[in-house]
């Protein structure tokens, strides 16, 4: 999945909506901590880091991201709002692996994200991990304290979405949208039945899971 670090959130959710309709997976967080929130769970497969962020600056973000064993290969393409900005930043060995302008079109992001994917893509293997859970999307493989577990279609695919947005709220309607497809005719209720089969199979990692009432469900924070 593709992380999109910006603070304006018009520009967050167009890109992260424009990723999605494109094809990858995107979410957007706002700052820095917010996306160390998202790293304890997940490595995404690249991240687009804006410069002019509210607290930590875009800049301190990458020098931490490369400091660290676990987020140091990263794909990182930096967002800037003026090209004076970016000659600041290509006279310094930023470590990013490239960098794109505002404004700039989606067109050009996809085009940028497609060119460091193929550069750098190594044996990117997709695994989210939360806690002692892992799921493998590219073997298709859910697993507990390295146990497998086998899990229907629809099973994999609600854990797959509250893995993919770990402490995020997901509504009952959200995931019978995303998960049954829009034009689904039947009730949340069917959410709620097959995450129970689902709890039930997760052995420890059932309580994972945590039902907001009301609302939907959620992997615990
Ligand atoms: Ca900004």
């Amino acid at each position: 999945m593709i992380v999109c670090v910006e603070d304006e959130l018009n520009i967050q959710e167009l890109i992260v909506y424009t990723l999605n309709s494109t094809g990858y997976k995107a979410s957007g967080v706002s700052n820095g901590v917010q996306l160390d929130a998202l790293l304890n769970h997940q490595i995404p497969e690249l991240i687009l880091l804006d410069l002019m962020l509210p607290d930590e600056s875009g800049m301190d973000i990458l020098k931490r991201l490369r400091e660290n064993k676990r987020t140091k290969d990263i794909p990182v393409i930096i967002l800037t709002a003026k090209s004076s900005e970016m000659d600041k930043i290509l006279g310094l060995d930023s470590g990013a692996d490239d960098y794109i302008t505002k404004p700039f079109s989606m067109l050009e992001l996809i085009s940028r994200i497609k060119a460091v994917l193929r550069r750098t893509s190594k044996e990117t293997s997709d695994v989210l991990v939360f806690r002692d859970l892992k799921m493998d999307l590219s073997k298709h493989i859910v697993m507990v304290e390295n146990e497998k577990i086998a899990l229907t279609l629809k099973e994999y695919e609600l854990l797959k979405k509250l893995m993919q947005n770990p402490g995020v709220v997901c509504s009952r309607d959200m995931l019978l949208d995303e998960i049954w497809g829009y034009d689904y005719y039947g009730e949340s209720r069917t959410v709620d039945v097959h995450i129970r089969t689902l709890r039930s199979k997760l052995g420890k990692a059932e309580t994972y899971i945590e039902t907001i009432r009301g609302v939907g469900y959620k992997l615990i924070d």
